[in-house]
């Protein structure tokens, strides 16, 4: 799924920024780099901030417009430092992880919608025009006061929520689920601890005073799997064989 999601950067001036943001993407298992007019292509620099992701380099695709970067896209999101620009659906990034992994999941196994995430000059980001080529917006609700990260860091602030995302969504659940004890197991257990800890001495009979009722919290609270019980009951029985047994 992650394959399908492309990242596309729009104008960028900073070859280093070009690099970095393939570092960012390879992190978060992205690998689809698409360049709008890149100031100058991918070389140098722009390896040398890659590091071991120049694979995302090698493989980036340069294209002339926007449009062109989007035609084969089914879902849109365009990133802005500003926040609310012009009155567009906005998303902050963990919300927009859930939906590209909701909407890039839900598909038949046959069709991959393709989906796209554009960011914009380090100068000036992308134009009113740029962004009304999206679904939806993402802004990143930094410090209002200073709110424009470094191109890169956005890449990845954004890549990293749509891996968490989609980690929730492919979570396997534990081969075994944990069997919790019945109720009425739990009762008899209450029943037993009681028993035990009158006959020692512990709780008195006549002022027995909260103790049960808090034991029961924190068991409660702790939440004891079936084996976990059958230990403690096996405490219990160890335990009472050297209390005094009950007058017949
Ligand atoms: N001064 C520009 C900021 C450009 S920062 C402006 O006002 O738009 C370069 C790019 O990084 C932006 O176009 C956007 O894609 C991304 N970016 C930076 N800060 C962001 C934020 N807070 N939320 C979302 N994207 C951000």
């Amino acid at each position: 799924m992650l394959e399908n999601i492309r990242i596309v950067l729009v104008s960028t001036t900073d070859q280093r920024n070009i690099g970095s943001a393939a570092r960012a993407m390879k992190t978060m298992g992205l690998s689809q780099l698409v360049l709008v007019n890149p100031q100058d292509p991918p070389q140098g620099k722009a390896q040398a901030l890659a590091a071991g992701a120049t694979d995302v380099l090698a493989n980036a695709k340069v294209v002339s417009s926007l449009a062109e970067a989007l035609a084969d896209c089914s879902l849109v999101l365009a990133t802005s430092a500003r926040n609310r620009t012009l009155d567009w659906p906005q998303l902050d990034p963990r919300e927009a992880g859930e939906k590209i992994v909701r909407e890039g999941m839900s598909a038949q196994a046959d069709q991959s919608p393709q989906i796209a995430i554009v960011f914009g000059r380090e100068a000036n980001g992308l134009t009113n025009e740029e962004l009304q080529q999206s679904d939806v917006h993402i802004h990143i609700p930094a410090n209002p006061d200073y709110s424009s990260l470094n191109l890169a860091m956005a890449v990845q602030t954004v890549c990293y929520e749509v891996r968490m995302a989609w980690l929730a969504a492919t979570k396997v659940q534990p081969e075994q689920a944990p069997e919790y004890p019945l109720h009425q197991e739990l009762d008899s257990f209450y029943v037993h601890l009681e028993q035990v800890l009158t006959k020692s001495g512990f709780i008195v009979r006549q002022h027995p005073g909260l103790v049960m009722t808090k034991l029961r919290r924190m068991f409660t609270r702790t939440r004891p799997e079936e084996n976990e019980l059958n230990i403690l009951r096996g405490i219990l029985a160890s335990v009472e064989k050297f209390l005094p047994q009950d007058k017949p």
